[in-house]
């Protein structure tokens, strides 16, 4: 088990680059997360043995590389303990896979439960789709506001649709609780994982949620793939999102039949190299101890949280109870914009803006945040650095 973070950092090359002229701190892991060597050498040797198209060649490298392909997804399936692998749809992902849904679940007026803290990506899909939105708010500390949501589930709710780990406040929202609520009144939820899967280890069955979207950029994997999780009943009484090749049994020009799961999901040639490259990323983080990884991401959490709030004029942007490792603040006399130029000088990565949670920024009443988020390669030696760095910024910025 990987419980050093000196040892974890070894395997992460691009932690071992400078920026500026000076070692890359980077703490931009909300946005997407650095790769491990072993998914990276997953694309050099697939592209140097193993390219083929999947699904339908006879010929040996074609069922390799299916054999390869189908091999991540069951990883997939036992890595988020999901009860079968057809439940695990490949998409771009947790963006495409939220549109899924948007597309195949619901219809024009129906009632969705979202939060006030949603990206973008679990607003507009429900928007392009004509449903009811409800929105449940959250407090000043940036918690999801149960009794709030109480009051707006109801019998007409079709589907409740919320962010596991808020990536602009690190609210950890009582998902469980959500879900619990939700299936009283027979309401199906989707989550947003998008966050979560970066922090901590997901087991759908035990969450019993009846869809959850992640992407593997943000869990140490490559960019352009993901998946949606969606219970077997659900996903096969729903209609395809997409035609084309492979999501079919059969065409003619009167009448076309659809592929089982997983495939009935998953039109067009797939990309075959991220998802070995995302199976790749799985066996990698089968190899970490999760217990040591939520402890020492905390530890980063308290640590920097104290620190921060030393500076004269720092605003933290969320103190949930419950809070994954990311730090949202603004200053006092400083546009984020021109901290997160200054810190970029001085080597350090953390992402400025409304971080595509524009009514979540109406809510606080601020046009954007700078954001700290940490993943398990971190340090507490980069962090108080990114605090001394930060203090000079401020210094002259004021
Ligand atoms: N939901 C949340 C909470 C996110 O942070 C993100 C990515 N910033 C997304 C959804 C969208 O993920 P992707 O761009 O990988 O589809």
């Amino acid at each position: 088990m990987k419980n050093n973070v000196i040892d974890i950092r070894k395997d992460f090359p691009i932690l071992h680059t400078s920026v500026n002229g000076k070692p890359l701190i980077y703490f931009d892991n909300g946005a997407t997360s650095q790769k491990p060597q072993s998914v990276i050498d997953s694309f050099s040797n697939y592209y140097t043995t193993l390219n083929a198209n999947i699904h339908r060649g006879v010929h040996t490298l074609s069922q390799q590389a299916t054999q390869a392909y189908e091999d991540a997804r069951v990883k997939i399936q036992q890595y988020f303990k999901a009860a079968h692998s057809e439940e695990i749809i490949f998409t771009r992902g947790t963006t495409e896979a939220i549109n899924l849904v948007a597309h195949s679940f619901v219809k024009k007026g129906d009632e969705v439960i979202i939060s006030a803290a949603e990206h973008h990506s679990n607003i507009v899909p429900w928007q392009l789709a004509e449903c009811n939105l409800q929105v449940v708010a959250v407090n000043d500390k940036g918690e999801f506001d149960n009794e709030d949501f109480k009051k707006k589930l109801s019998n007409n709710t079709k589907l409740v649709s919320v962010t596991h780990v808020s990536n602009t406040l690190g609210s950890i929202n009582p998902v469980k609780e959500i879900i619990r609520l939700a299936h009283e009144k027979g309401v199906k939820v989707l989550l947003d994982g998008a966050q979560a899967v970066p922090h901590m280890k997901v087991d759908v069955q035990d969450l019993d949620c009846d869809f959850y979207a992640f992407s593997a950029h943000k869990m140490f994997g490559p960019t352009g793939i993901g998946a949606l999780y969606g219970k077997r009943e659900l996903l096969n009484a729903m209609p395809p999102y997409q035609g084309g090749g492979d999501m079919i049994k059969s065409v003619s020009f009167e009448k076309t039949t659809y592929n089982d799961l997983p495939h009935k999901f998953e039109a067009g040639t797939p990309a075959i190299a991220e998802g070995i490259a995302f199976g790749a990323a799985i066996d990698y983080l089968n190899q970490i101890d999760w217990k040591w990884a939520a402890q020492h991401e905390h530890d980063l959490l308290e640590f920097g949280t104290a620190e921060i709030k030393k500076l004269e004029g720092v605003k933290i942007i969320g103190e949930a109870k419950e809070k994954a490792g990311v730090i949202s603040f603004v200053v006092e006399g400083a546009h984020h914009y021109d901290i997160g130029t200054l810190l970029d000088q001085m080597g350090i990565a953390i992402r400025t803006g409304h971080h595509c949670t524009e009514p979540l920024m109406k809510r606080f009443n601020i046009s954007g945040t700078a954001r700290a988020s940490f993943a398990f390669y971190n340090t507490k030696e980069e962090v108080e650095i990114f605090i001394n760095a930060l203090a000079r910024s401020l210094k002259m910025l004021r």
